[in-house]
């Protein structure tokens, strides 16, 4: 049946996107681009990945690594400008 295939599709990726969902520091590492992306692109990465911003909300490490990203892209960005 593919219409129920497709309903449980969208019922995990709604649990995907769920606050209640934790993710651990390898995913957050591997989505932390991605987010740091959407952010300097005026996109609301919180929107996408409400996980990753819990995570570094309790996550220190992560967080520190993400405030490095986001000065590392910016000063990156920056230098393109002319
Ligand atoms: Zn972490």
């Amino acid at each position: 049946m593919d219409n129920s295939n497709e309903f449980i599709r969208n019922l995990i990726q709604l649990s995907l996107r769920s606050k209640e969902v934790e993710i651990g520091c390898e995913e957050c590492d591997e989505a932390l681009d991605q987010y740091v992306d959407l952010l300097l692109a005026g996109e609301d990465p919180v929107q996408v990945m409400p996980a990753l911003k819990q995570h570094l909300a309790v996550c220190s490490c992560c967080h520190s690594e993400y405030e490095a990203l986001l000065v590392a892209v910016r000063s990156a960005m920056a230098d393109d400008a002319p």
